[in-house]
């Protein structure tokens, strides 16, 4: 079922818009994108109840929108109480807007073979707020739901279609890496 709220509809035609100008510049992408994202988790009122669904084990990841030509992606993100991800990396540039409940993120970086990786510090993401991360900088992360007593909820802009991209996942306690490919969890529904 795709999203049909006129807000969800405006920001999938300005993003679209930013990529058909700068589709190269990243700079220019997380710039512009940031405001556009930050305006469309400003509001939680255009979420279909549909994809704001949490499982009682894993955090969802419903794609919402994925660009024709695979330049970017906007997923929701679902988190039930206390559930987080693995250590995992994105090698595309991604956009994180919280919308309802809160995020924590911990970024990471390698340690050398065999060895534990070291945290780079700890962020708390509160609703309006738009974070960005990118692979040329370091895009290593964990992230949680701030909450161990409810929901809460994300919107993230990727820089390709995420739920499709080979990439890894990390052992905190010897940097080794692991290919993983995400998918999303209204998979049945994307491919009909
Ligand atoms: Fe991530």
């Amino acid at each position: 079922m795709p999203v049909t709220s006129p807000r969800f509809n405006h920001f999938v035609r300005e993003f679209t818009r930013l990529v058909d100008d700068s589709s190269s510049d990243e700079t220019q992408v997380l710039s512009r994108g940031r405001e556009l994202l930050a305006e469309l988790v400003g509001r939680d009122d255009w979420l279909p109840d549909l994809y704001a669904q949490p499982h009682p084990q894993y955090y969802q990841q419903y794609l919402l929108h994925a660009d024709p030509q695979d330049r970017f992606s906007v997923v929701s993100f679902v988190w039930g109480p206390g559930q987080k991800t693995p250590i995992h990396n994105h090698t595309v540039w991604a956009l994180i807007g919280m919308m309802r409940g809160g995020e924590r993120a911990e970024c990471f970086e390698l340690g050398l073979p065999g060895q534990p990786m070291q945290s780079l510090g700890i962020e708390d993401l509160n609703p309006g707020i738009v974070d960005s991360l990118s692979p040329r900088v370091g895009d290593i992360h964990r992230v949680s739901n701030k909450y161990d007593d409810r929901v809460s909820i994300s919107v993230h802009v990727y820089g390709g279609n995420i739920g499709r991209i080979s990439r890894h996942v990390f052992d905190p306690q010897t940097s080794t890496r692991k290919t993983f490919i995400s998918g999303y969890s209204n998979e049945a529904e994307i491919s009909g």
